[in-house]
């Protein structure tokens, strides 16, 4: 019988429900549907075989109000990687003032993927 997995592309907000067929072995994507466009046949088939995620989480700061900053990988990541992103991120401590968009950590896991803040943080009033 064969291996039929379900579920949401998460690419736009169109949401289509993918219906993809696995091989035989199971290794690789036979068939897709359910796609309105040619982005839900590349998902579906990085979904099945290296599934990604972009990470968003928090950062320590200091020098400033809040105690946290908000951040998250500039790209999707290896979904087996983010136990090891979440160990990293736990000892990253940031300094204010930040701006939105700056790189905390370059090469964040993988070689051209980078910790980015997703807020301006200034230094605190005194
Ligand atoms: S298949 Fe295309 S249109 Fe449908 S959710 Fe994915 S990216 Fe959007």
């Amino acid at each position: 019988m064969a291996n039929v997995k379900k579920f949401t592309c998460i690419v736009c907000p169109v949401g289509c429900e993918l219906t993809a067929t696995l091989s035989d072995d199971g290794k690789s994507v036979a068939n897709v549907e359910g796609n309105s466009c040619k982005r839900g046949i590349t998902y579906a088939v990085e979904e099945l075989t290296a599934p990604k995620r972009t990470l968003t989480s928090t950062v320590r700061i200091v020098g400033a109000d809040d105690k946290l900053l908000p951040v998250r990988t500039d790209r999707p990541i290896p979904k087996g990687a983010l136990f090891d992103a979440m160990k990293i991120i736990r000892t990253v401590t940031v300094k204010a003032p930040v701006k939105i968009g700056d790189v905390l950590v370059p090469d964040f896991i993988e070689s051209g993927t980078n910790l980015i803040a997703t807020k301006s943080v200034d230094t605190a009033a005194k």
